[in-house]
């Protein structure tokens, strides 16, 4: 706790300047001071709300919704820098969209909607493999044999 540098009274924690002899606590104190956006009261930095109207002052992270009292610039949770997280949210939006619908492509063709084209050339081959000419042929050479004249007498 910082005292006064004109009077020597002790800081009481919440004002920017001395409440006795209206000096500036601190340069510190003074640099990270931020209004209140609803009743215009001056805050330190670091508290969650107004001293005034007790208005919240916390930064509220786009991206985790994490909020972070003032002055900070970057979410105190996930790190995100305020400035410009909106914009920077949507775009990982977007992508994430696009990453989906290629997965989800990239699933169906895995899965075997397209396979039209095996399941019809492996069909194909095996019916015509079947003959029933060998059979008959062995008869008749068989029978040829048999039926020669004897040549020798
Ligand atoms: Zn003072
Ligand atoms: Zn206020
Ligand atoms: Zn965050």
């Amino acid at each position: 706790m910082a005292a006064c540098n004109g009077c020597g009274a002790n800081d009481d924690g919440v004002s920017i300047v001395c409440r006795f002899c209206n000096a500036p606590y601190s340069d510190e104190i003074s640099r990270n001071a931020i209004r209140c956006a609803r009743c215009g009261a001056t805050n330190r930095g670091g508290r969650p709300q107004c001293v005034a109207c007790s208005a919240s002052l916390l930064a509220m992270c786009v991206l985790c919704g994490h909020g972070t009292p003032p002055p900070a610039t970057d979410c105190a949770k996930c790190g995100e820098a305020f400035l410009g997280a909106a914009e920077r949210k949507s775009q990982r939006d977007a992508e994430r969209m696009l990453g989906a619908v290629s997965g989800a492509i990239g699933n169906i063709a895995r899965s075997g909607a397209f396979d039209i084209f095996g399941g019809g050339s492996s069909g194909s081959g095996t019916g015509a493999g079947t003959r029933h000419d060998a059979s008959s042929s062995r008869g008749g050479g068989g029978g040829g044999r048999n039926g020669a004249p004897p040549m020798d007498t």
